[in-house]
Formats: structure tokens, sequence, C-alpha cells
């Protein structure tokens, strides 16, 4: 109950995805012209999206996980394959490149201040066997993909940009995304741009793209979009495919939020600088990036917490307080199916997985409300909220 004396408790939640009136007469217009599955709305957002990123084309599928599942096939993954993932990431690399029947061999990342892929620790455990390396550009600030890649490029190997947290982002080395062979995006819910579920694709060689827009509707030679169009019905099938095509709809709502991007982002901006000033006093405190001064997301506001502080206590207070937190992410090597079943596909003669910067993060490493909807008193509430409950 909220009275005079009583005011209204500040909330604070992690993400936000209220769109606009503008997403909304997207989807309408979608909705009322007859076609609804990956047709020329599709193509368009691809195009707008390739152009944002001066890459040549892209393709738009159903996730980041079909990307990703899309990328790993494109480059000829199979059974016995080994990939060098993080374990510092979402579990969608790890679990594809199993899918594919490859084996994912994780890797450490750098330090608690840059909790990226650790390019010693991938020349380490590489092998006769790595067939891909994966690099995640954690929070949408760049991996270490140049280093990444030239080094992986010297054992003839292909590099996945896991960019789901890094839709157009510049660098010196290219848009992220676009320096490795192949650069997968994500556009779920909780990310920078958002379709809804959905997914983007852009890759150095065309060949390598075409075999991805052909895998991702069956490999079929002749859309149905095509076929409809043309008044054609044959075609033939010369691989093995999927349906990961996105709806009309959610290509409709791309283009619209990827448009907003900047804007959104000069929002994120101005927030994370204001947490970085107000968290820079917290004894013990890392915030991860914080000397970072090139382009980034801004996805997460990502902390470590003191050692010693018990995070489920902090999460317990802010909670109460009104504030959304998250944990990005659980190691991936320590989740029970990869741990019990696929650590036992590994070869006895792959050097052995060693994550011991990883493994200290796992327990500390805090993800705080990040959205272009806060303002900044929810920032300075939260650092706040957030400095009492780590000196408590
Ligand atoms: C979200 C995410 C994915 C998977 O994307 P979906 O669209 O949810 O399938 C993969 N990797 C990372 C790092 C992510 O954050």
């Amino acid at each position: 109950m909220t009275t005079a004396d009583t005011p209204a408790p500040h909330r604070v939640d992690l993400a936000d995805n209220t769109v606009s009136a503008q997403e909304i007469a997207a989807v309408t217009d979608v909705l009322s012209s007859g076609w609804l599955s990956a047709g020329p709305v599709t193509r368009d957002f691809e195009r707008r999206f390739a152009a944002a990123l001066d890459a040549p084309d892209a393709v738009a599928v159903s996730s980041g996980t079909a990307a990703l599942h899309l990328a790993l096939s494109a480059l000829g993954i199979g059974p016995g394959d080994e990939v060098i993932v993080p374990s510092l990431t979402f579990v969608a690399s790890a679990a594809m490149v199993t899918l594919q029947g490859g084996v994912p061999v994780f890797a450490d990342v750098l330090s608690p201040g840059e909790p990226t892929l650790a390019p010693d620790d991938v020349a380490r455990l590489m092998t006769e066997r790595t067939k891909a390396v994966v690099v995640m550009h954690y929070g949408g600030y760049p991996a270490r993909t140049r280093e990444i890649t030239d080094l992986a490029r010297a054992h003839g190997v292909p590099v996945v940009e896991d960019a789901a947290h890094a839709p157009v982002v510049r660098t010196p080395d290219g848009a992220l995304g676009t320096i490795g062979d192949i650069g997968c995006f994500s556009f779920f819910a909780s990310k920078n741009m958002t379709t809804g579920e959905g997914g983007m694709v852009v890759a150095r060689d065309p060949d390598v793209l075409e075999r991805v827009r052909s895998a991702r509707a069956h490999c079929l030679t002749r859309s149905t979009w095509d076929r409809m169009r043309t008044g054609t019905s044959d075609y033939d099938v010369p691989g093995l495919g999927l349906n990961y095509r996105p709806t009309e709809m959610a290509s409709a709502i791309g283009r619209v939020q990827l448009a907003r991007l900047p804007d959104d982002r000069r929002i994120r901006r101005e927030l994370a600088r204001r947490y970085h000033e107000m968290l820079q006093g917290v004894p013990g405190l890392t915030v991860p990036f914080a000397t970072h001064q090139a382009d980034t997301a801004h996805h997460l506001m990502a902390v470590v917490l003191p050692p010693g502080v018990p995070r489920p206590k902090v999460q317990e207070l802010l909670k109460a307080a009104g504030i959304q937190t998250s944990v990005h992410y659980p190691p991936t090597h320590l989740l029970s199916y990869y741990r019990d079943v696929v650590a036992g596909r590994r070869d006895p003669a792959t050097p052995e997985q060693r994550l011991p910067v990883t493994e200290a993060l796992a327990g500390t490493l805090l993800s705080l409300p990040l959205h272009a909807r806060m303002t900044a008193d929810d920032v300075a509430y939260v650092a706040g909220r957030l400095t009492e409950a780590v000196k408590r």
C-alpha cells in the first residue's frame, strides 16, 4: 500500500523490452501484408544489418543459438572435432558444438577485469583435432579477437565470434562479428536489440554465408517465397538443412530496433559512465573493463564482488530494495551435463582443462540493471544499495 508517508518502492529491472509505437506499426504493416514468413522485409533487414557492420551481406535466423548452429555446421564441424570455447558464456556455443558431434574444449578468461577468452590458454589447448575457436564479446566489450584469429589462422583454424552481446560495435579491427571468420548475433528479449527471438549471421567468406543461408531453409534450391512469387513448384535438396527462418514480423521489429540502437546506446553509455564513477570507491569491488575506452555495446553492467562477500546475500538485499540482478554466467564446464557427460568425450591426449580465473569468478560475478529506459537516479539508487550491501 502506498500512502503519502510511505513512498512507492523504487524498482529497477535488469532489462527492459518496452517497444515504441514504431515497432507496433511495423508489425501491423506486416500482419496486413499477406506474407508472414521470411520474405522481403527479412531480406531488407539483413541488408541494413550488414551495412551497419560494413559487411557485404548477412543472414537472419530464428535465434542466436540457430546462428551458432548454422555457423559451426557451415564450417564443417562434425563428430570428434574439438572446438575451443570459453566456459564463461551462455551454454549455447558448447551446446551447438556438442549437437554437431564435436567436443567443446573449455578455455579460461584473462582476468576479473577482462573476462574474455585468454589467447594464451587457446594456444595451450590447440591440438590437431581443433577445428574452430569461439570467442565471446562479454557484455559487448571486444574479446582479443585479432590476436586469437592470428593464432588460430596459424593452425588453419577458423574463428567464430559469438557477438550476441555486441550488435554494431566498431573497433579499429572492424565491427565485432566481422573480425574472425563468422559472426553470430542474438535478438533475444534481454539483448541490446530484440525481435522477441531472432539472430543474424555474417561471414568473411561469401561461400560460407551462402551455406548458412541455404541450411537455414532445408537447403531448398528455391525458397517458399520464390516459389510463391514465381509460380514454380519444383526444387532440389542438395544438402542437409533445418528451418531456422525468422518470421517477417520479427524482421520488421528488427529494422526499427536497429535504427534505434545508436540512441539507446548513448543512454547506456552515459548510465555506465555514472555506474563506474559511483562504484569506484567501493573497497574490493572490481568493475570489469573499467578502463575500456573504445566502443562497446554496454550490454551488461557486471561487477566482481570483493572476496568473502557472499553473493546470495547481496542479491537478497538488492532484491528486497526492488533491484533485479543476474549472473553472467555459471561456468559451462561446471553445468552437470558438461561436467558429467561431455567431459568424458575429451581425447585423453588433449591438454587438461584449467580454468582458475573462470572458477574464481563463478561465485563473485554479479550483473546490475542496465538498459536504455533507466535514469541516472536509478543508477544512483542501485549503486548506493550495492555499496551498503557490500559493506554489511
Ligand atoms: C543470448 C546468447 C546466446 C543465444 O542466443 P539466443 O537468441 O537466446 O538463442 C548465445 N550466446 C550468448 C553469449 C548469449 O548471450
